[in-house]
């Protein structure tokens, strides 16, 4: 059985970022990028279900510039056996990518595809919905633990009100939440042998997509700076401000 995990290239969450003086977007240019981190822990579930045996392959794919490369290998020195670029230098949204990942599943016929549940760069938490949607398979979104077994995924999801369970038939659709495992450490042998491992590209003409933007951005704009606090000398004079000024008592 094959496991297919998206991994998308996004600046590092460490990363403060600093949005463009004409609010056309966000500036990346010399910083950090990394793996989204929803996508580390899917293929860390993605391994450790190889691991378990439950799993024969598990192959990660990055949808963009030729830089998602160095994600791939991350994805790899994690555990994935191999990996597939698709190429492109377009600026990617949800519905281009899910008709992306949708080719490779026709092409790849996985029975698992575990994605992230969301991309912290966009936040959009559409692709696994979206992936779903055009493959016709069942789909479990913020799984917090997934058992194989049976032809069968069985997965607990976290909601509102506590914990979902439920029984999707394979092939279908995971997407992680934070809670679902925590990623190991890379090591540097496992680096060492990810760069051994094959890494295929392909354009998304190969695969019959057309990935043009259907979405026009019309402005970033930072959150509204917070003013300064003030000190009050006593808890009285606190409760009047409460009170009179910020009216919330
Ligand atoms: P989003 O819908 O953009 O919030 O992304 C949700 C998930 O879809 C991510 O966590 C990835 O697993 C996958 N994904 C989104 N964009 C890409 C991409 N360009 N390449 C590979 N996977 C992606």
């Amino acid at each position: 059985m094959k496991i297919l995990v998206p991994v998308k290239r996004v600046v590092d969450y460490n990363v403060k970022v600093r949005v463009k003086s004409d609010g056309s977007g966000v500036d990346i240019a010399n910083v950090k990028m990394s793996m989204n981190p929803f996508d580390e822990i899917a293929i860390e579930e993605a391994v450790r279900l190889k691991e378990a045996g439950k799993v024969t392959e598990v192959v990660a794919v990055s949808c963009g510039v030729t830089q998602c490369q160095e994600t791939l290998r991350t994805g790899m020195a994690i555990g994935a056996d191999r990996g597939i670029l698709v190429e492109t230098a377009v600026e990617l949204e949800p519905l281009g990518v899910a008709k992306l990942l949708k080719a490779l599943a026709d092409k790849e016929q996985p029975q698992l595809i575990i994605l992230g549940k969301q991309a912290i760069d966009d936040d959009s938490n559409q692709t696994g919905q979206m992936l779903a949607a055009l493959l016709g398979w069942p789909q479990a979104t913020f799984a917090s633990k997934v058992v194989l077994e049976d032809g069968k995924a069985t997965v607990t999801r976290e909601v509102d009100g506590g914990l979902e369970t439920l029984s999707l038939t394979l092939p279908a659709i995971v997407t992680t939440d934070l809670r679902l495992n925590e990623p190991r450490y890379v090591t540097l042998p496992n680096i060492m042998k990810a760069k051994k491992k094959p890494l295929d590209t392909v354009m998304p003409e190969d695969l019959g997509v057309d990935v043009a933007p259907r979405l026009k951005t019309l402005k970033v704009a930072e959150p509204a700076k917070r003013s300064a606090g003030i000190k009050v000398p006593d808890v009285a004079t606190l409760v009047a401000k409460l009170r009179t000024e910020a009216k919330v008592i």
